[in-house]
């Protein structure tokens, strides 16, 4: 890419930060040991992977056996839904409605077996409503899922408050902590949480590698069969650079979060005051919750949601659409829905992330070209 142009997507990806490259490069180039391997070439990697193992624990205040590598955030997820549902056959699974599709899906997954999915609803802001999820635990479901953030409105979830029902339910108790993680504190031992899934490529590691925190004592089946690599919940030879990327991307968002997300937040909410005094009839979905620094998602209702997307990367700026595009048509998101937005409302939607590398130059960029970009959009859907 010559001009890579303005990267506002941070929560669909964001770049390897140089502590995770310098952490990863010895394992990828001289030191390659397997972990399972007893000689001195298995030790090292054996070495390095628990070096990874322990840093990320005690970042969330974890016990180092209470963390497991999974490839990526949606197999973390897909263990602790569909490990519980398998672990615990004949009770329903409970996921509240703005799931990411990874939880979404392996709950349906698990109708194949029989199992039965409760929804919990959420309010107009996008926040998991406290009752519905006290009706679920009366149905003694075999996991609650309730993300700690959600990706595409950046609603923080009661997850303390939702955690204690649980635990004193008798019933465990999963959240999807993907996108809170290096963005607001995430602790295990602060929360009354016994599953957390976690993906490397959004704090600035390495793509492919995430984590499943399982509180000590929480039964769960795999998903895969082997080797019996990491406690049996994942099997497969561990992936050491990238455990070792994930825990050094880790440390170094946890170290720099204060301060980059008070910057970044100011950021975005520079954003969203500009936007909202330059479009007429802008929307800010989820704005009245508590909300990750980073995201903002907004509604140009008349506007066309593909040409929305298509001319913001023709102008260079990369975002995401709230809405799916699936065999052609367009379909509002299964988030702003849930919130109770109207589909013309929910359809031209776009999803603002920010990370430590925006700045204030590309945020004045975005306030010069979206309003034109809306405007021209408009005029385009008629009247
Ligand atoms: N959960 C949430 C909330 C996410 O935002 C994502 C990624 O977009 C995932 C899970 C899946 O993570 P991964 O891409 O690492 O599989």
């Amino acid at each position: 890419m010559t001009d890579p142009g303005i990267y506002l997507d941070y929560a669909a990806s964001a770049p390897l930060r140089p502590e995770a490259r310098e952490a990863m490069l010895p394992f990828l180039e001289g030191r390659f040991g397997n972990p399972s391997s007893i000689h001195r070439f298995g030790r090292d990697a054996r070495a390095a992977l628990e070096e990874a193992r322990a840093r990320l624990a005690l970042l969330i205040g974890a016990a180092p056996g209470e963390i497991v590598f999974t490839h990526a955030g949606t197999e973390a997820d897909g263990v602790a839904i569909l490990g519980r549902a398998r672990q615990v056959r004949g009770a329903p699974v409970a996921i509240s409605s703005i799931e990411h599709k990874a939880v979404l899906a392996s709950a349906h997954a698990a109708e194949d077996d029989g199992t039965r999915v409760i929804v919990m609803g959420v309010d107009g802001n996008g926040v998991v409503r406290v009752d519905a999820v006290e009706a679920a635990l009366e149905e003694r479901p075999a996991v609650v899922s309730v993300m700690w953030a959600n990706n595409e409105v950046g609603t923080l979830q009661p997850v303390g408050e939702i955690g204690e029902r649980c635990r004193a339910a008798g019933v465990v108790f999963h959240s999807d902590a993907v996108q809170a993680l290096g963005k607001v504190p995430v602790r295990a031992d602060a929360v009354a949480v016994d599953l957390l899934a976690f993906s490397a490529h959004k704090v600035g590691g390495p793509k492919g590698i995430g984590a499943l925190y399982v509180r000590r004592g929480t039964a769960l089946r795999p998903l895969l069969f082997g080797g019996g690599q990491e406690r049996g919940l994942r099997p497969g030879t561990e992936d050491v650079a990238g455990a070792l990327g994930f825990a050094a991307a880790a440390q170094a968002a946890e170290a720099q979060r204060e301060q980059a997300m008070a910057r970044v937040e100011a950021l975005r909410d520079r954003l969203e005051a500009g936007l909202r005094e330059r479009v007429p009839g802008l929307l800010v979905n989820g704005a009245g919750a508590a909300r990750l620094p980073t995201v903002s998602n907004v509604s140009v209702p008349g506007a066309d949601p593909q040409a929305l997307l298509m001319s913001l990367d023709l102008e260079g700026i990369a975002v995401s659409s709230g809405s799916a595009c699936s065999s052609g048509a367009v379909e509002p998101s299964h988030v702003l829905t849930a919130m109770g937005v109207a589909p013309e409302v929910a359809g031209p939607s776009v999803r603002f992330s920010l990370g430590w590398g925006t700045t204030g130059a590309e945020i004045d960029r975005v306030l010069e070209v979206f309003p034109a970009v809306a405007e021209r959009v408009r005029a385009l859907a008629g009247p």
